[in-house]
């Protein structure tokens, strides 16, 4: 297997695009995994670590622009406070070892359905820039995961950055695993509410093939929230908003839970996270 090495971003883009089978490889915390168990056998690794341009993160307005080389470590510890879904769905992430190597541009080039950051993603409505020697394009995060572990990407693209609005609202992340840490999601649910929009947004990670939204549950929760009172959820609300997303997910039964308690559990994690979001909200007043 050959190992190559890019020097810069330019670098890189021209590397994929001479040699589109080659797997880019990042914190390899998943591609590791892949080619030890003999799951992948690519026929060259592009190692993405020492462009330095993809571990930078800054603000751009409204907005946070994160590359996708930037690790869960420092996504909680430098945007603890402007993203704080985002920061907790990457504190679920393995262990600190794995939260010191793996990135953000890595769960998504994986694109599991069981990926911590993508209901996040979603809920924000994030987009993913993206970027081969033709071109550079954006990506809406709705558009982004596209079958079980398959992306949006094409054969000689790499993920530059990840885009999120800032200041938007409250947004809750609620992952469900067999233990407290080390553990891959049995399913997951983020909820951002849109202030200004009087929008409310999700994500479900882990009861379906592909990370998804629940639209459905979306509309009902944004004409039935009291925005401008700001009176407390009401349970029965709550409740709906809990069987909506639960009826947007199409879960499988495997070794991590069956169908039916993962939508249980998408009820039970979409309910109360919306009564996070809200008193969040609430308490802003
Ligand atoms: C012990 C253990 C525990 C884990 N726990 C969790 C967990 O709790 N939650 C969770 O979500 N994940 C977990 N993972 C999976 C993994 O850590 C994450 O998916 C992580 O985000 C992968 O990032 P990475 O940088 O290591 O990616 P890599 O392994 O380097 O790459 C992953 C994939 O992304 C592609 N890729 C990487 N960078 C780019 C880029 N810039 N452009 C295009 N494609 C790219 C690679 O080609 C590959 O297909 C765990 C893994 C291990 C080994």
């Amino acid at each position: 297997m050959e190992f190559l090495r890019a020097t810069s971003w330019a670098d890189a883009l021209s590397l994929k695009a001479e040699r589109p089978g080659a797997l880019p490889i990042a914190g390899g915390t998943d591609v590791m995994v892949e080619i030890n168990f003999d799951r992948r056998r690519p026929d060259a690794l592009l190692d993405l670590n020492p462009v330095s341009e993809l571990a930078e993160w800054h603000r751009d307005g409204d907005h946070v622009e994160l590359g996708a080389g930037v690790v869960y470590t420092r996504l909680i510890d430098e945007l603890g406070a402007d993203l704080p879904g985002l920061a907790t769905a990457s504190r679920t992430v393995g262990s600190p070892q794995i939260r010191n190597r793996g990135t953000l541009g890595g769960n998504l080039g994986s694109a599991s359905p069981a990926g911590d950051t993508h209901p996040v993603l979603l809920a924000l409505g994030a987009t993913v820039s993206a970027a081969s020697v033709r071109g550079a394009r954006t990506i809406a995060i709705d558009d982004f995961y596209v079958g079980v572990k398959k992306s949006a990407l094409t054969d000689d693209e790499l993920i530059r950055s990840v885009r999120i609005p800032l200041g938007t609202g409250p947004c809750h992340f609620a992952k469900i695993g067999t233990r407290n840490a080390m553990v891959i999601a049995v399913c997951s649910f983020a909820v951002a509410l849109d202030v200004a929009a009087r929008g409310v947004r999700t994500g479900i990670g882990s009861a379906a093939p592909t990370p998804r939204r629940a639209p459905d549950a979306e509309t009902f929760a944004a004409s039935e929230l009291d925005w401008s009172g700001r009176t407390s959820l009401d349970g029965a609300v709550a409740r709906r908003f809990g069987d909506l997303a639960a009826a947007a997910a199409v879960p499988i039964n495997d070794v991590r839970g069956t169908a039916a308690y993962r939508r249980h559990a998408v009820a039970v994690m979409a309910r109360r996270s919306l009564h996070w979001a809200w008193e969040e909200y609430r308490a802003c007043a």
